[in-house]
C-alpha cells in the first residue's frame, strides 16, 4: 500500500499576468492573479498541489504562506495525508489559529492545504478528483466565458469580445462587469451587449458589490427587458438583510458566495432565501472539504450551484463534474499555462480532465517564471 505519511510542506507563491496586463472590476485593478499554496510531499514521493487565489499583493500572500508555514506544517508532519476529513478539523480547530480568524488569512491557507491533501488522495487512488468524488453527474459541464466583460474595456469592446466569444468560440454565456459611478451608462453597456449578442446566450452582470440597496433598486426594474440570468453580488458582501429585501423585490436572481468565507455564511444566506445562484470558492472556503458541504446545502435547497473561480476553474471544473447541484462553470483562462493539465474548453464545454490528481500540480517551468520569494 502506498505510504501517504506527511514528510514535507512547501508553500509557494506565483503572480502569473492577467490577460491585456490589467483589467478592472466595480472594485479591484488588476494586474497579475496570485496562486499561493503548497505543495505537500508523502513518504511514498506523492507531491499534492493546493492553492488559493489572490489579488497579488506579496506582503498580504505572504501572510497566507507564513499561516502554512508557521503554523500548519507542524500539524501535517508524520500524519496521513489521505485523512482529510479529520486533518481538515485538526486545523480548523486550532486553537491558537482560530482565535486569530476562523476566515479571512487563516482559511485561505486551509484551502490550500485542503486542496493538496485532496490531490494526494486522488494521486495515491490513481484517479482523478471528480472520479473519487462519486464520478461525472453530467456528460459535458457548460462554461459561461467571464474574460471579455471588463469594467476597464469600453462598452463597444466588450459587445465586441463577447459576440466573438459566443459565434466563434461557441460560448453558450458570457457574464459582464458593471457597478459604475453612473447606473445608466450599466443599463447602455448592458443593453448593447445583448443587442449584439442575440437573444439565444445567456447575459450575467455582476456588480461586485459596489452599489447600495438604493441605486439596485432603482435599476431592478429595467434588467427583465434585458434577459439577465442573474445579478452577481449587488450590494456589500456581508449585507444580509439587504439581500432579503432586494430578493423580494426585484425579478432578476441573485447571485453571490464569493466572498462568503464559510458553510455558516452560506448557511444564512441560502435559508433566508437572499442567493438564487450559490457561489462558493473553494480557494475561500477552507478548500473542497468545506465547498463540498456548501454544494450540498445547496443542493437540499435545490439551489444551483456556480462555482465563483479562484482558482481559475482548476479544480472547480473536478467539484462541479462530480456535485449534482452544479449547473455550470466560469471560465477565466489568465493561469492556466502554470498546470500539467490546464482547463480546456470545447464548444462552450469544459473538458473532463484525466490525469490523477485535483487539477493542481504545477509546472516547474511555471514556477521558474513567476515565483516569488517568500520572505
Ligand atoms: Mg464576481
Amino acid at each position: 500500500m502506498t505510504d501517504t505519511t506527511i514528510t514535507a510542506v512547501e508553500p509557494y507563491i506565483l503572480h502569473v499576468p492577467v490577460t491585456g496586463n490589467m483589467v478592472q472590476d466595480s472594485t479591484h485593478t488588476l494586474t497579475h492573479w496570485g496562486v499561493v499554496g503548497t505543495k505537500i510531499t508523502t513518504a511514498s514521493g506523492i507531491e499534492g498541489y493546493g492553492f488559493t487565489g489572490t489579488h497579488a499583493h506579496l506582503p498580504s500572500d505572504r501572510l497566507i504562506t507564513d499561516c502554512i508555514r508557521t503554523c500548519y506544517a507542524e500539524l501535517l508532519l508524520g500524519e496521513d495525508a489521505c485523512d482529510v476529513q479529520r486533518l481538515w478539523h485538526k486545523l480548523y480547530g486550532y486553537p491558537f489559529v482560530q482565535w486569530v480568524g476562523r476566515t479571512g488569512i487563516t482559511h485561505l491557507a486551509l484551502a490550500a492545504v485542503d486542496t493538496a491533501l485532496w490531490d494526494i488522495k486522488a494521486k495515491a487512488a490513481e484517479q482523478p478528483l471528480w472520479k473519487l468524488l462519486g464520478g461525472a453527474t453530467v456528460e459535458r459541464l457548460e462554461a459561461y466565458n467571464t474574460d471579455g466583460g471588463w469594467l476597464s474595456l469600453d462598452a463597444q469592446t466588450v459587445a465586441n469580445t463577447c459576440r466573438k466569444l459566443v459565434e466563434q468560440d461557441g460560448y453558450r454565456g458570457v457574464k459582464i462587469k458593471i457597478g459604475s459611478d453612473d447606473p445608466r451608462a450599466d443599463l447602455k453597456r448592458i443593453e448593447l451587449v445583448r443587442k449584439t449578442i442575440g437573444s439565444d446566450p445567456t447575459l450575467a452582470v455582476d456588480c461586485n458589490g459596489r452599489w447600495n440597496l438604493t441605486t439596485m433598486l432603482s435599476i431592478a426594474p429595467r434588467l427583465p427587458d434585458y434577459d439577465i440570468l442573474w445579478v452577481e453580488e449587488p450590494i456589500f458582501y456581508d449585507d444580509l438583510a439587504g439581500h432579503v429585501r432586494l430578493s423580494q423585490a426585484m425579478a432578476t436572481p441573485i447571485a453571490l458566495g464569493e466572498q462568503l468565507y464559510a458553510l455558516d455564511n452560506f448557511r444564512d444566506f441560502i435559508a433566508a432565501g437572499a442567493v438564487h445562484w450559490v457561489q462558493p470558492d473553494m480557494t475561500r472556503v477552507g478548500g473542497i472539504t468545506e465547498w463540498l458541504r456548501v454544494a450540498d446545502l445547496a443542493l437540499a435547497y435545490r439551489l444551483p450551484v456556480v462555482a465563483h473561480v479562484g482558482d481559475m476553474g482548476q479544480v472547480h471544473v473536478h467539484l462541479s463534474y462530480a456535485h449534482p447541484a452544479a449547473a455550470r462553470l466560469e471560465y477565466i483562462p489568465w493561469i492556466r499555462e502554470c498546470f500539467t493539465e490546464p482547463i480546456r474548453v470545447q464548444d462552450g464545454y469544459y473538458v473532463r480532465p484525466e490525469q490523477p490528481g485535483a487539477g493542481a500540480t504545477l509546472r516547474p517551468d511555471a514556477v521558474e517564471k513567476y515565483a516569488k520569494e517568500l520572505d
